[in-house]
């Protein structure tokens, strides 16, 4: 990208604003050549990226433990002298090491593993040590996790006011010989004169505001804290800058797409799109509407669209997609809708087809199943222009497909794909607009840094015509209330689901649930037309199966998770999920989101197989209370941390190595905030102010060019 200042011309280190911080790590003492190329194999090239390397923890009196004082079955760390040490050979040959702290006497026992740890655990040796206390003729840790601390005061082991650093170990470090204690060597002399060598690089106004402490005495304290409390404000501070540069680069992307003036205004009709409101059954909602107008301006202005419209399940995001193509194609351009799976893409194009009736315009469907002359035809119609609204899967995504003008994309559940794929349909165009929509709610923190560089529009309100779901869970001996209710929902006519956990390729026992479940019920309901479809049945069968369910020629359909995706039948008014105490949070309220498409009330079952422990019963407990997906969403990214929530796919969130999303939260607006402000006012940074910071920015980034690619 042109304007994205380049690393390959940043400058070299003795030219730096920063001698010290940027100083590459094979000059700092105590490194050399050899070491430093171990270093880099960890990311580390300047003695900076050593410092930013913070302790795992420390180790002061508020967290070492006395041994006359040990109990057994606590995990403990303790600090103490080497006293004895010897191989005892016997049925199990072991080594032991006896440490004393003047107040008893701890012995630690290897079985395994022990041979390198002679030579440095000599009589005289301080050690701090951690594990589990067991007792056996005294008070024992089992391979206890081992610090040897050098300037421990050794005559006072108990009432030291020292706190030590431990750095994160592995395989690397120990081969570097880079173990806690040289690596504490290193550091020391580094940070000891920090306040004259380190120059902070952010700009004075957010050093007054948001980012305090400073950055050379956070770096100092990071390391070498007088107190637990100042080891945790340096920290902060230097997590904040984690974000702060984060926010810096999506904020440059940003500027960089909007600088670029050759996206396309799309001219101001909208007698299409008026067209299609004034034949819809219903009123849009307040949300609708707003979010209809959001998107419209966007349309509009020149620079292209990136905008991520997030609504709950059921807040009716295809109209909304659909308000905005209609404006695209009816200007003579083309709108291409991209879902993830063949029943999503069905189901949207036979919905944007009545809608786009009155208009006058046929959608056109592109998928993996259509037969190859069908394909051939079809593509036709897209490469023409002939094919205004253009609805597919993946298949979209493939070589012959060209646009004759693509003036807009839309992709649905976007959780389901990744940047790179959905880089590749805008790249069948000239800068469409881009609309991505995602049910998933995230919640807001993790959204600034996910997508930070998007306009985020929220459908927060749902259609009141719509039914309300009732949640309840309920234990294997309520089976048979469970039967019941199936029986009466087909009594009324109403659809049913039979959720099961996914069938894995490896989880031989998910797919016997699921086919179990299929018998048990078939046997249960001779006069019922039940239908099974999971990861394992051939994809035309499944979608053949799952029709049948939407047109009501099934009654009861059994499933694993294959329904989760955005489908609607408005018949469906009775969810049972199986084993729900294995599902995610957000992946149960997807699930129930396929029920209460309709009006009346419809009712979702949790049905428990085990026990629920006490994060499942708070999982389940929400999942009861609330209908509201940004609720549940903030729940299960507490109970689950960001990774997890995600799901390990494509989530693209960008690695830490300070902050943590969810503990630091509440830097991530302050950071943008201050980020997006002084690039808006210094896009190139090329004020004078600006010139450590600039030279930072490369720094952190220069190995991370994925961060620097226009989105
Ligand atoms: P989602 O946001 O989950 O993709 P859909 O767009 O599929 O939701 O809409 C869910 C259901 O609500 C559909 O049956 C749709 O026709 C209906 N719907 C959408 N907007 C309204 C509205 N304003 N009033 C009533 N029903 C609506
Ligand atoms: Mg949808």
């Amino acid at each position: 990208m042109a304007t994205t200042p380049s690393p390959a011309g940043g400058k070299k280190h003795a030219d730096s604003l920063q001698p010290v911080w940027s100083r590459p790590v094979q000059f700092v003492k105590g490194i050399g050549p050899k070491r430093a190329q171990l270093l880099h194999e960890l990311g580390i090239e300047t003695a900076a990226d050593l410092l930013l390397n913070l302790p795992r923890r420390y180790l002061d009196r508020s967290n070492i433990a006395q041994i006359g004082a040990l109990l057994e079955g606590q995990t403990v760390t303790v600090v103490g002298k080497v006293a004895m040490t010897g191989v005892i050979k016997g049925g199990k040959t072991r080594f032991e090491a006896t440490i004393v702290d003047g107040t008893g006497q701890l012995s630690l026992l290897w079985f395994a593993g022990w041979r390198f740890l002679q030579d440095s655990l000599k009589k005289g040796v301080i050690l701090a040590v951690s594990g589990n206390v067991t007792y056996f003729h005294g008070f024992q840790i089992l391979h206890p996790e081992l610090e040897i601390l050098e300037d421990w005061d050794a005559d006072d082991l108990t009432h030291t006011g020292r706190v030590i650093p431990v750095y994160p170990s592995g395989e690397t470090w120990r081969i570097a010989r880079l173990e806690s204690r040289n690596l504490r060597r290193v550091i020391k002399p580094l940070i000891d004169n920090a306040e004259t060598t380190i120059k902070d690089y952010l700009p004075q106004a957010v050093r007054d505001t948001v980012a305090q402490p400073s950055l050379p005495w956070s770096v100092a304290h990071a390391h070498f804290p007088e107190t637990a409390d100042d080891a945790e404000k340096a920290r902060v501070r230097l997590a904040f800058d984690e974000f702060f540069f984060l926010e810096l680069t999506l904020a440059n992307r940003r500027s960089a797409i909007d600088r670029l003036r050759d996206g396309r205004a799309c001219p101001p009709t909208a007698t299409w799109a008026r067209t299609i409101v004034d034949s819809l059954p219903w009123p849009l909602t307040g949300a609708q509407k707003r979010v209809t107008s959001e998107i419209t301006a966007d349309l509009r202005s020149e620079h292209p669209m990136r905008r991520l419209l997030q609504g709950d399940v059921g807040s009716g995001k295809t109209v909304v997609a659909a308000l905005a193509m209609a404006q695209w194609a009816e200007a003579g351009a083309q709108a291409a809708l991209l879902v993830p799976t063949e029943i999503l893409a069905e189901q949207h194009h036979h919905t944007l087809t009545r809608l786009f009736e009155p208009c006058g315009i046929t959608p056109v469907l592109l998928t993996g199943s259509v037969s190859a002359t069908e394909r051939k035809s079809r593509q036709k119609l897209v490469a023409s222009g002939e094919a205004r609204i253009v609805v597919g899967t993946h298949a979209l995504l493939s070589e012959g497909v060209d646009f004759h003008d693509l003036g807009m994309v839309v992709i649905d559940e976007q959780h389901r794909f990744g940047v790179a794929q959905r880089q590749k349909l805008v790249d069948k165009g000239r800068r469409p607009d881009l609309l991505i929509m995602t049910a998933t709610p995230i919640p807001r923190t993790l959204a600034m840094t996910l997508y930070g560089d998007l306009d985020v529009s929220v459908l927060n309100e749902k259609p009141p015509q719509l039914g309300r779901v009732r949640t309840v869970w309920r234990g294997e001996e309520a089976r048979e209330k469970m039967y019941d209710f199936i029986h009466d929902a087909g009594a009324r006519g109403d659809l049913t689901y039979i959720v099961y956990p996914l069938v894995e390729q490896s989880e031989k026992s998910d797919l016997k649930a699921a086919t179990e479940g299929y018998e048990a019920l078939c046997a249960r309901f001779p006069n019922r037309r039940v239908g099974l479809v999971h990861g394992r049945v051939k994809a035309a069968e499944r979608l053949a199966t799952m029709e049948r369910f939407y047109h009501g020629d099934l009654d009861i359909l059994v499933s694993t998770t294959v329904i989760e995706v955005g489908v609607d039948a408005p018949a469906a008014r009775l969810m049972v999920i199986e084993n729900a105490e294995r599902f995610g949070l957000s992946q149960l309220h997807q699930l129930r989101g396929r029920i209460g498409r309709g009006p009346g009330e419809s009712i979702c079952v949790l049905m428990l197989g085990a026990e629920p422990s006490v994060i499942a019963r708070e999982r389940l407990e929400v999942m009861c209370r609330t209908n509201d997906g940004f609720e549940i969403a903030e729940t299960d990214l507490r109970l689950r941390g960001p990774g997890e929530f995600l799901g390990t796919r494509q989530h693209g969130l960008p690695e830490f190595q300070i902050a943590d999303l969810l503990r630091d939260s509440i830097l991530v607006e302050p950071a943008r905030k201050a980020a997006w402000e002084i690039l808006k006012a210094d896009p190139r940074l090329s004020a004078p102010d600006h010139q450590l910071l600039r030279e930072e920015w490369l720094r952190r980034f220069s190995t991370r060019t994925e961060l620097l690619e226009a989105g």
